[in-house]
């Protein structure tokens, strides 16, 4: 068995630390790299006076993580920058907010390089490294101008643009070349993977065959494999003592009413601030029916430094607070908002407690909220997921019900639809959603895409040759 090293932006230091941080994925990446005895490498999250290079090594539940520490500059210009302010909001198709700077680029090109210069060493000849997100995506070349000759993939944890938005980077046609060090990429979706194969073949006159891409001699594999939640662990979540206190809870503090819940970052792609509106609109449509419910919705900060994050803080506040001003009652305020997080077990209980899980962003690779909640709910009485057709989970949950999350009107509409539907349908359409969530699980999706990396041929990897950047 080869021996896995999985390379992401941040990893924290302790495999305990690791799945508070990360949930399901440092779950499936931590059981992977303990069979394999592999290594997990990335950034620390802390900051030092000037890059050197220095690894830490730690073990922990028999995984072996190693983490360097970035200096002002790179968490500047890569992390806060590149990654956060050009190549988040372009991926999420916000090229509105997209800042393109030279800075940027040239900081992300030197973080990936000080990455790739950092872990090479570790790499050994039978090791697969599988490099993971956006904030990563020229290290396979960077590799392979080292040398490195090993199967590498590539997976992609945000959107793939459309090939029009993708243009207006500076950077784009460079940044795709770098991809094809890589001996596999995989995507959340076919969509994301149809748009990356239409840019390359489109812009850079790559030949599609099948399931491969071919470019100036060097050939990539490319697959769709969906992320799932740690489903068996959500099971016991769910059934902590915990998680039921707060179920207990909540529902006592409903005092009778319906709740609905949202839970996601404070992140402009979550679709937070339409939602909030179609949550009014709701209200305004149905004076009859308004009372009976009332929405909690979970948004703990994030990325703080980026502008972008304070704008969509601020506007939040604003809009929530004008709406509770104007439809509060003694007795009922219509919008719980709450910033902070909680833990897994409180979260799987408040989902449980909820009769509607709000998932509506308005573009997401793939949104494990919606998991979580069909995850969390009592099969006699389950609750209705009402998720938007573009987050990537979407191909998946079919039966939840299926808006457009820019339309105020589809949003109010589909909150009358759940309060009103009946308990045998909200069991047929969990249960058709819950045997997904458990079979496409997040070991099936590591293990998927792990099996496609060590199936790729020996020989067109002797063959990469790594592409000038
Ligand atoms: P993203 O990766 O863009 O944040 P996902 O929905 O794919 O979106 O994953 C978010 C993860 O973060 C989920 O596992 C969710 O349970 C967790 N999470 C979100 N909000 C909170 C919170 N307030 N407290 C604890 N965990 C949270």
């Amino acid at each position: 068995m080869s021996r896995l090293i999985v390379i992401s932006n941040r990893v924290a230091a302790a495999a305990g630390e690791l799945s508070a941080a990360r949930g399901g994925l440092a779950v499936a990446m931590s059981a992977a790299l303990r069979e394999s005895r592999g290594i997990w490498f990335g950034w620390s999250g802390k900051q030092t006076d000037s890059f050197n290079g220095h690894i830490d090594f730690n073990r922990s539940d028999g995984v072996t993580t190693a983490t360097v520490e970035l200096e002002e500059q790179d968490i500047d210009e890569y992390y806060n920058g590149y990654a956060n302010r050009t190549l988040w909001p372009l991926f999420h198709y916000r090229v509105d907010i997209a800042e393109y700077e030279r800075d940027f680029a040239d900081g992300y090109q030197r973080a990936n390089d000080r990455f790739a210069r950092t872990v090479f060493p570790l790499i050994e000849p039978d090791d697969a490294v599988w490099v993971q997100d956006y904030h990563l995506i020229p290290l396979g070349n960077e590799l392979r101008q080292l040398g490195v000759r090993n199967r590498i993939g590539f997976f992609l944890h945000i959107p793939w643009p459309p090939r029009r938005l993708l243009t207006t980077l500076p950077e784009a046609a460079a940044l795709v070349r770098t991809m094809f060090a890589y001996d596999l990429v995989g995507f959340h979706t076919e969509e994301w993977l149809q748009s990356f194969c239409e840019y390359a073949s489109e812009e850079l006159g790559a030949e599609l065959i099948g399931d491969r891409l071919r470019l100036d001699g060097a050939e990539v594999r490319v697959i769709a494999a969906p992320i799932g939640i740690d489903a068996k662990e959500f099971d016991v979540l769910a059934g902590s003592a915990a998680a039921k206190e707060t179920t207990r809870w909540m529902r006592e503090s409903a005092n009778g009413r319906e709740m609905i819940i949202g839970v996601d970052r404070l992140d402009y792609s979550k679709g937070l601030e339409q939602r909030f509106l179609g949550y009014e609109r709701f209200l305004r449509d149905n004076p009859d029916e308004r009372k009976r419910v009332f929405l909690l919705q979970i948004a703990p900060p994030s990325r703080a430094a980026v502008d972008s994050y304070q704008r969509i803080r601020a506007s939040l506040d604003e809009i929530s607070g004008r709406i509770n001003g104007a439809h509060a009652d003694l007795d009922w305020v219509p919008i719980r908002y709450v910033n902070r997080s909680y833990s897994r077990e409180v979260l799987a209980g408040v989902y449980r407690a909820a009769r509607i899980g709000l998932v509506t962003p308005l573009r997401d690779g793939m949104n494990l909220v919606a998991k979580e909640y069909v995850a969390a709910q009592d099969p006699e009485d389950p609750g209705v997921l009402i998720l938007s057709r573009f987050a990537g989970a979407a191909d998946q949950l079919k039966q939840a019900l299926l808006i457009n999350p820019f339309s105020a009107e589809e949003l109010a509409d589909a909150i009358r639809t759940a309060l009103a539907m009946p308990l045998e349908e909200r069991i047929a359409r969990w249960r058709q959603m819950k045997a997904n969530v458990d079979q496409e699980d997040v070991v099936w999706w590591r293990k998927r895409f792990v099996d496609a990396l060590m199936a790729v041929e020996v020989r067109s990897r002797a063959s990469r040759t790594p592409v000038p950047s």
